[in-house]
């Protein structure tokens, strides 16, 4: 049985026994990666403190071939994310992008930059101001990388290039496809251009330069909309960590 090591951050974990707990971990070079941590209840337990939800760390696991469910030998602290973990909205959300990835990506499918970007989401998470609006460039920026970004730029149904004219848009409640108001058909719902517009910048930035942005209600309500609507089509559920942030933003 091989033994794997990689860098990893734990996003979800639940009781196998009394004493040992399944992690969900996304690994750097290994995607996600299921693995049972024996003993880790146990007060004497190596991995006491170490294996707490999000969590950055050394993964050393045994891979069993053709299993799903791997066994973790050991786990090293490198960050614990305390300033997130300490806020009640920022872990909140926290939990939120984690489930998130939890939900759109299958097991083992490698992929180093959605690990890239869990890392850069937390460290920049720790300090940023707009939660918001943070939220939604990293939902932009994980739909984006799996392939599931809306198109911006074009109709997507005519293919014509958007342009200032087109100040109102349309968009499908399910896919969140985005038409031109030429091609607006019934039952789509209205979404100005400037939520686009800003939705399209949002996916261009990096986080270092979100403070220099702002948005205003409407747009926040928009963009919430549009990509709720996305992610719930495309992970079939609705996410846990969902509720609790609704009550933070409407807070
Ligand atoms: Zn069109």
């Amino acid at each position: 049985m091989p033994i794997q090591e990689t860098e990893a951050v734990l996003i979800r974990s639940y009781p196998l026994s009394e004493s040992s707990v399944i992690g969900v971990f996304y690994t750097r070079d290994f995607g996600k990666v299921r693995a049972v941590a024996r003993g880790v209840r146990s007060p004497k337990s190596k991995f006491r403190g170490q294996l707490d939800l999000l969590n950055r760390g050394h993964l050393i696991y045994t891979e069993k071939a053709n299993r799903d469910l791997q066994t973790v030998r050991d786990f090293d602290l490198i960050d614990n994310f305390e300033q997130i973990k300490t806020d009640f909205d920022r872990f909140s959300y926290a939990c939120y992008f984690a489930e998130l990835i939890d939900a759109i990506e299958s097991d083992g499918a490698e992929s180093p930059e959605i690990f890239s970007l869990l890392m850069r989401t937390f460290c920049y998470f720790e300090m940023v101001g707009d939660l918001q609006l943070f939220a939604r460039t990293f939902e932009l920026h994980l739909l984006e990388i799996t392939g599931y970004s809306p198109q911006f730029s074009r109709c997507s149904n005519c293919g014509n290039i958007l342009t200032s004219q087109d100040t109102v848009l349309y968009y499908q409640d399910q896919t969140s496809e985005i038409v031109c108001a030429t091609c607006v058909t019934p039952h789509l719902v209205r979404i100005s251009r400037g939520s686009c517009e800003l939705m399209k910048r949002l996916q261009q930035s990096d986080f270092g330069q979100l403070a220099r942005i702002r948005a205003s209600r409407q747009n926040y309500r928009e963009m919430k909309f549009v990509l709720s609507a996305l992610i719930n089509f495309h992970t079939q559920r609705r996410l846990k960590s969902l509720k609790f942030l609704d009550l933070v933003e409407t807070s």
